[in-house]
């Protein structure tokens, strides 16, 4: 990410006036029940041995073994853990000022779960995005909030609702409304390769995984008669993550058209606090932007990150990076402190619980969580015939 905050306004409001026509995305809020029920990380969040965090806590500049090994850290966690989505590796080479004129490779990883019905092109999907490359200087940078803890939330957000995921969509197919679903809603996650710089930063010294991939998946195209035409426009909202881990963090937002989707994490996070469901005990909000009027956003533009080349190109974009003009960047950011003992670990725990959170809201989930207090919990039948009812009134719409 960019040390300087720059200003971007010309190509928001050039994108702004692109997007403010994308119809608006259903967005079904959990229960009590279900916020304060939803799984945590617990020890696999540990930073020496824990599962899902401790691998990609290693430096891992692009082309680099380190690189590899987090690259199959991702690659072993979906064979096992969530087989039944896609995975692919994106492959792009570019010289870099360090390089000395040799091409060095970047690898974006990729990971796609549809409904079993969805038609190639016909699927438009929630996108969850964390860079996993370190910074090569100063020399051990492990980069903990910058992003291994993000890729970290993301993993466990998947895992927590992918049974919820097939529970619904089996649901629906039984009772045969896979048809009459008129948004068809997938999910996916993209780990970017290459955000960091590697001298100064500078529009072709930066983000190298995010512009191959915008560029790539602006180029290739789906059946003519399909619902959308490019993977990039199949991308519902793009979430980034970045920065996040340190304590009390101050989100903002950026972007008239994703504002309701801000607010619904602002709300999350409210609801979470007076659940008693966050560990950090900090009473400052995150999203410190959620009680402000859309048409009342800071006009600055935002911060220069992997979502820059898919702005441009007409993706909406939701940036969840730890910045405010009163107090910067964390204060470990881009130092040898950006490490795992600098995490605060409570507020990385409570980060996975939101966007699990999110995610589940997105895609609709909620009475399809398996709850520990099962007794109060909707019974299938009781799915399917709210999803009836809910499917018939947005038919009539
Ligand atoms: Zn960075």
């Amino acid at each position: 990410m960019l040390p300087s905050y720059r200003n971007l306004y010309g190509i928001v409001s050039l994108c702004i006036s692109v997007l403010i026509f994308t119809p608006v995305q259903a967005y079904e809020k959990l229960s009590d029940e279900t916020l304060s029920s939803l799984p945590r990380p617990n020890s696999d969040f540990d930073i020496h041995n824990g599962a899902l965090l401790s691998p990609i806590l290693q430096t891992r500049v692009p082309g680099t073994p380190g690189s590899t090994a987090v690259l199959n850290h991702f690659a072993d966690f979906f064979q096992t853990t969530l087989p039944k989505w896609n995975v692919e590796v994106h492959n792009s080479t570019s010289k870099t000022p360090k390089s000395k004129g040799k091409d060095v490779p970047f690898r974006n990883f990729i990971a796609t779960r549809d409904p079993p019905w969805a038609q190639v092109g016909d699927v438009g999907r929630l996108t969850l995005v964390a860079h996993y490359d370190s910074k090569i200087e100063p020399e051990g940078f492990i980069g903990a909030i910058d992003s291994a803890a993000p890729c970290a939330m993301i993993m466990h957000a998947m895992r927590s609702i992918d049974a919820a995921l097939d529970k619904k969509w089996t649901a629906l197919q039984q009772q045969g409304l896979d048809e009459f679903v008129e948004e068809v809603e997938g999910i996916q996650v993209i780990f970017l390769d290459g955000e960091e710089a590697f001298a100064e930063w500078t529009d072709t010294d930066s983000l190298y995984g995010a512009r191959a991939l915008a560029t790539h998946w602006e180029d290739q195209f789906y059946p003519a008669t399909s619902e959308f035409k490019t993977p990039l426009s199949s991308i519902s909202m793009f979430v980034l993550l970045d920065l996040l881990g340190a304590q009390s963090p101050s989100i903002m937002s950026y972007y008239e058209t994703t504002h309701w989707a801000y607010q619904n994490l602002g709300e999350l996070e409210k609801r979470f606090k007076s659940l008693k469901q966050f560990k950090a005990t900090s009473k400052d909000p995150w999203f410190i932007d959620t009680e402000k009027d859309v048409h009342n956003l800071t006009p600055s533009g935002g911060v220069l990150d992997d979502h820059v080349p898919f702005l441009a190109r007409g993706v909406e974009i939701l940036h969840l990076i730890d910045f405010a003009p009163f107090k910067g960047f964390p204060k470990v950011w881009h130092t040898i402190d950006d490490d795992g003992e600098h995490l605060d670990m409570d507020t990385v725990e409570d980060w996975s619980m939101l966007v699990t959170a999110f995610a589940a809201e997105w895609m609709e989930l909620e009475g399809y969580f398996d709850h520990p207090k099962a007794a109060s919990a909707r019974r299938d039948e009781e799915h399917a015939a709210s999803e009836a009812i809910r499917l018939n009134k947005k038919t009539e719409l």
